[in-house]
């Protein structure tokens, strides 16, 4: 398959080279040049499938001939060892559960496969890559698992030290023998800032190659579409003939549009719900025609606070520039803390479901879209894009109780911490990196 540029102005490339630039060179997005379409007949087929089948027949689409199909499925074997269930929580409304991964959050899905078509696209060149990403927290735990012991790959992960929970910490410093973590004496754009001028250093450019893993990658977002498709093919059996509702707690709004790239393959899913906090330019966007992005502001949700979302730009795509046309798909709903809360107290007061905050962000604008639309009936998925566990203060605000913390994680909490402490001036970077091979 061939991806292009949504700036338009370099040339069109493979899947491999999409995956191993990750930003184009004119500083567009990836996207494909043609979506694949599944046939009826195709669907049909796939309604009995497992998760892996599904996740499979999708990306042989995009990989084409470039990952000999055996190869392919044994990656995504790998990928994807873990459950995705749907939990009814209330009449035709189904919570997907996406954190069920080794960090407990749905950033598992994209990097996992990432890292791995990465390592395989690396291997073909003969080549060390190395992945190089500031973090905050989730992102950098996912990368850190993804890639982990993924040959023809390391990565080196920049953190703000004292500023990420313990919890996260102990995700982004026990990783295996391939992962770097680099604790920097500074805050989180420090960390991005240096990240920033290893990529446009030239004596780096000659030593190493280095990409990136934020949720640009073209390869990052493939894999989120399994988990729609998944799910669309499971409910369309149960509600035959009624449209599904996908309501997507965005921040950089990648999973919303795999999700809309899920649709345009021809999954049964009618609309869907563009939940944001108060960083809401999309939400806006999508009710004037206006797109004023604005500083960021701190929300509960925290992996959600983005004000200038990257993907933004492939929504621009696929909806060619019109908002009226993005918004017969989707409704842009913005929540505030205060109803955040809220909705995980009742949700629980109600059912016994305790969900995260960014889940309940998704679950109060899927309420609030029914609400004014009463009668349609329309069966319901919130996308549960985290762990309880991860964002527990906020469930001790909200219900008075502690999260259980899963066994998976008491492990990961009695490794030792393995990471080298930086200042925040460039110097001790660049000589890190330098270092590498030697
Ligand atoms: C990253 C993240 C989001 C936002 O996803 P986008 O693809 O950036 O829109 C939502 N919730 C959690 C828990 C996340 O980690």
């Amino acid at each position: 398959m061939i991806f292009f540029s949504t700036s338009k102005s370099s040339t069109p490339v493979s899947l491999k080279r999409a995956t191993l630039e990750g930003l184009a060179p004119d500083g567009g997005l990836y996207v494909p040049a043609e979506v694949p379409r599944f046939s009826a007949e195709e669907l049909s087929l796939l309604e009995s499938g497992t998760f892996n089948n599904v996740a499979f027949s999708i990306a042989r689409k995009f990989a084409g001939a470039e990952v000999p199909l055996d190869t392919l499925s044994r990656l995504i074997d790998e990928c994807y060892g873990f459950d995705t269930p749907l939990r009814e929580v209330g009449e035709g409304t189904f919570v997907e559960e996406l954190f069920h991964g080794p960090t407990l959050a749905f950033k598992d899905y994209g990097a996992r496969f990432l890292a791995r078509m990465t390592g395989y696209f690396a291997a073909e060149d003969r080549k060390m890559i190395t992945v190089l990403v500031a973090t905050s927290g989730d992102t950098g735990s996912a990368v850190a698992y993804g890639f982990n012991g993924i040959p023809n790959t390391r990565v080196v992960l920049l953190y703000p030290s004292g500023k990420v929970s313990r919890l996260q910490e102990q995700q982004l410093t026990t990783a295996g023998d391939n992962v770097f973590a680099l604790e920097v004496q500074g805050d989180f754009d420090d960390c991005q800032r240096l990240v920033k001028q290893a990529f446009v250093d030239p004596d780096l450019k000659r030593a190493l190659t280095l990409t990136s893993a934020n949720s640009i990658n073209i390869s990052r977002l493939i894999p989120q579409s399994f988990y729609y498709a998944w799910a669309s093919l499971q409910l369309s059996r149960r509600f035959p003939g009624k449209p599904l509702l996908f309501s997507v707690p965005s921040g950089n709004y990648g999973n919303l549009t795999a999700g809309v790239l899920a649709r345009m393959m021809g999954f049964p899913i009618g609309h869907f719900v563009a939940a944001s906090n108060a960083n809401d330019s999309v939400t806006r966007y999508l009710s004037d025609g206006r797109y004023e992005p604005r500083q960021t502001v701190r929300t509960l949700t925290t992996a959600m606070d983005v004000g200038n979302p990257s993907n933004f730009a492939r929504l621009l795509h696929f909806y060619d520039n019109d908002f009226r046309k993005m918004g017969s798909e989707i409704t842009g709903i913005s929540v505030t803390d205060g109803e955040t809360i809220e909705t995980i107290r009742s949700v629980y007061e109600r059912s016994g479901y305790i969900m995260d905050p960014h889940t309940a962000v998704g679950y109060r604008a899927l309420e609030e879209f029914r609400r004014a639309r009463p009668g349609d009936g329309y069966p319901g998925v919130v996308l549960s894009t985290a762990h309880p566990v991860k964002f527990d203060e906020a469930i001790m605000t909200a219900i008075g109780a502690e999260v259980p913390i899963p066994e998976e994680m008491k492990a990961v909490m009695d490794k030792p911490k393995k990471a080298t402490l930086i200042g925040n001036g460039y110097s001790d970077l660049s000589r890190f990196l330098q270092n590498l091979d030697r």
